[in-house]
């Protein structure tokens, strides 16, 4: 291993590169970062993080309505820029914990835009590194529509450094992004127009919270347009312009596109290495994160996998411990719990029960849809579903799915009854803890 810098250079300080390079060393291994923007990644600057901090400071303008049924008189205003400070601040905290997590670990830092000279060779800051192994956790970007005017098109980024509340927003997509970002500009009273190409949000998740979910976005404000896709953008005096193909001219202060997101191999200079890539454009890579050049590995968003930072985490881990340490483990993509943190916020564990009743002979469904107690007293209008999907010939519980208050916690212990293979019986055998939402999952007849 001597004969090259180090034994791993990591490209990329986000979720998946920071756990690679921080266990890889502290397993004994000599460790490289090179990172080209802040550290932490998406999930620490512009994704998780500061999106679910948006999400607690947007809810408070449900809270406070729901706080006068409990007998408060609240006076209120908001102000954009406290909340815009307030996280830059915890980001900025953020990036120094990453920071000093990696210099503990005894990993070298280089800042600058990596790119691979060779199967064991990165130039960054116009320097030059050899590694024995190449690990790529350069992440994902927005896709940006090519339409006319797309240069006006803004991603999830711009919302993140927003100087001011806009008065209108409009959304693109009907996904994780699209509803998460929409909701918290509703609650914060932007008037806010989602565009879908689709018969219904959510497309991939069950039918029947997809069904709950947009009837409760719109309840709250949000207006919905389906089987509607935005052909042009155009820039007008004070605002932009949307031309929609039903005919319709949507002005907006805030045109964002959450169509997705690519992987992001641009100026690594994987082409000319002839590393193969899948029809995502994603690194295609083995049980063990190798790509189709030995030396070079790749982890998190930038392979074809599910882009989640849990999943990022758990691959960097395996990595490390698979090259520098004993692990054998293979990771389990099945039944990954997820949430969307929309208002109210979705989160679901399994099978839908389409994808149940096309996998197995039998399926039995439980459902409930209730106003939480919580919502009694302030009379506002929101609903809490939950649903079991049971496969019939084992009794196992096989997809669990809530919309409402609390579902990502809830969802994330369900999450572990399911891995534990338990039955619908041994939901049915377990107490509930009296009043919650989350008995509601152990008293469904
Ligand atoms: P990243 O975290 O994107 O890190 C890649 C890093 O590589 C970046 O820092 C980038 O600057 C750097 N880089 C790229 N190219 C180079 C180069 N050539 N040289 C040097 N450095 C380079 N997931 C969840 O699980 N829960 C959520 O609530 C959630 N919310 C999200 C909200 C938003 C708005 C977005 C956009 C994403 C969200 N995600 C969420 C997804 C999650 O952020 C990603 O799945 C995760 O960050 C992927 O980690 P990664 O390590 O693969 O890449
Ligand atoms: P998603 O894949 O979740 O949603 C994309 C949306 O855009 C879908 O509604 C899709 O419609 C629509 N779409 C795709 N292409 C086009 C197009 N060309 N024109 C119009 N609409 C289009 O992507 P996001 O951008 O919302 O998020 C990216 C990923 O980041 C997520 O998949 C998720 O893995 C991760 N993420 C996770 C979060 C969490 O865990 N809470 C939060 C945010 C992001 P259709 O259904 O028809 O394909």
């Amino acid at each position: 291993m001597a004969e090259y810098d180090y034994d791993l250079f990591v490209v990329g300080a986000g979720s998946g590169g920071v756990r690679a390079a921080r266990v890889a060393s502290e397993l004994g291994a000599r460790v490289a970062i090179g990172e080209m923007d802040r550290m932490g990644g998406t999930c620490v600057n512009v994704g998780c993080i500061p999106k679910k901090l948006f999400v607690y400071g947007s809810h408070f303008s449900y809270d406070l309505e729901d706080a006068r049924g409990y007998g408060w008189t609240t006076e209120s205003t908001f102000d954009w820029a406290t909340l815009r400070a307030n996280k830059d601040r915890e980001i900025a905290r953020l990036n120094g914990i990453y920071q000093g997590l990696l210099e503990r670990a005894g990993v070298d830092l280089f800042t600058g835009q990596a790119r691979l000279l060779d199967p064991h060779t990165v130039e960054i800051d116009r320097t030059r590194r050899s590694a024995a192994r190449i690990l790529i956790a350069s992440g994902g970007r927005a896709i940006v529509p090519d339409i006319p005017g797309s240069e006006h098109a803004l991603t999830s980024n711009a919302f993140f450094s927003l100087e001011e509340l806009p008065k209108r927003m409009m959304v693109v997509g009907a996904g994780y992004i699209a509803l998460e970002l929409g909701s918290v500009m509703c609650a914060l009273g932007v008037d806010v127009t989602l565009v879908h190409r689709g018969e219904e949000i959510l497309r991939g998740f069950d039918r029947d919270l997809r069904c709950h979910l947009h009837d409760e976005l719109e309840a709250k404000g949000m207006r919905i347009l389906l089987e509607t896709q935005v052909t042009a953008l155009r820039k007008a005096e004070s605002a932009f312009e949307a031309q929609l193909d039903n005919g319709e001219v949507l002005e907006t202060d805030f045109p964002v596109f959450a169509i997705g997101r690519e992987p992001n191999i641009e100026g690594l200079g994987l082409e000319e290495l002839g590393i193969e890539l899948g029809h995502r454009g994603g690194i295609v890579v083995d049980d063990d994160f190798t790509s189709s050049v030995p030396s070079i590995h790749a982890v998190g968003d930038v392979t074809d996998h599910i882009q989640l930072t849990p999943v990022a985490l758990a691959e960097g881990m395996h990595f490390a411990h698979h090259f520098y340490g004993q692990g054998k483990h293979r990771i389990d993509y099945m039944s990954i719990p997820t949430a969307v943190f929309c208002q109210p916020e979705l989160a679901t564990v399994g099978l839908t029960e389409a994808e149940a009743w096309h996998r197995c002979q039998d399926v039995r469904v439980y459902k409930s849809v209730f106003t939480p107690l919580k919502l009694t007293l302030s009379e506002r209008n929101e609903h809490t579903i939950v649903k079991l999907v049971v496969d019939a010939s084992n009794d196992r519980v096989i997809g669990c799915h809530m919309a409402g208050h609390g579902a990502a916690e809830i969802i994330q212990g369900l999450a572990v009854a399911m891995k534990a293979g338990a039955t619908k019986a041994q939901f049915d055998a377990t107490m509930g803890i009296h009043p919650t939402s989350a008995e509601e999952f152990v008293t469904l007849r």
